[in-house]
């Protein structure tokens, strides 16, 4: 009978871990360049502020201009994005990108560094960039784009629903009771 070396399962136990821990280094990175804070970087690659600060400092070594790094409070009020029309549109661009690649789904409550919040991570960044190639001048940073995630998963700020006259996807409020039209929707039926 055939027994597995059981140097071949450390073997594959380390190449998991190795992968995995690239994962996380690559996410980090890609969240840096978006500006992230250490707080929203440590929720989803489970990486120590210390080795986020390391990897911060090697990537100013790489990079030629420092990008900002914002301190503070995390953005909290999801009036942000009704504030004008234009933020109202482009919420809903990068709503839209996000609920395309599937990273609104599922409720969005992984452990941090875990495989699943890795992939969401990476469709985040996906989404986010989408939405940063198709608005030009985009207003929407990085850290409101995951405040969003994070309401738009739980569905209790905001959540996403369809025109009830053209099908098309848009933002409601969670306990709406009125009958739900797009902008435009709403806007050609009062001419
Ligand atoms: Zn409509």
């Amino acid at each position: 009978m055939l027994r597995p070396h059981p140097w071949k399962d450390a073997m594959r136990i380390t190449d998991d871990r190795y992968h995995r821990e690239r994962l996380r280094m690559e996410l980090a990175l890609r969240f840096l360049r978006h500006e992230a804070r250490t707080q929203t970087i440590r929720a989803w690659t489970g990486l120590s502020d210390d080795r986020i600060r390391k990897l911060y400092r090697s990537y100013l070594d790489d990079a030629q201009s420092q990008p900002p790094r914002h301190r503070g409070k995390s953005p909290h009020q999801i009036a942000y994005f009704t504030r004008s029309l234009r933020l109202q549109e482009e919420t809903l661009s990068l709503a839209t990108a996000l609920w395309l690649l599937g990273v609104l789904a599922g409720g969005a409550t992984e452990a941090p560094g875990s495989l699943a919040a890795l992939a969401r991570g990476a469709l985040l960044c996906d989404a986010f960039e989408f939405y940063q190639g198709v608005r030009p001048g985009a207003q929407i940073s990085f850290e409101h784009a995951v405040f969003l995630v994070g309401a738009l998963a739980r569905g209790d700020l905001l959540r996403v629903g369809w025109c009830s006259a053209c099908g098309g996807l848009m933002l409601v409020e969670p306990f709406s009771l009125r009958i739900t039209r797009c902008p435009h929707c709403a806007a050609t039926t009062r001419c």
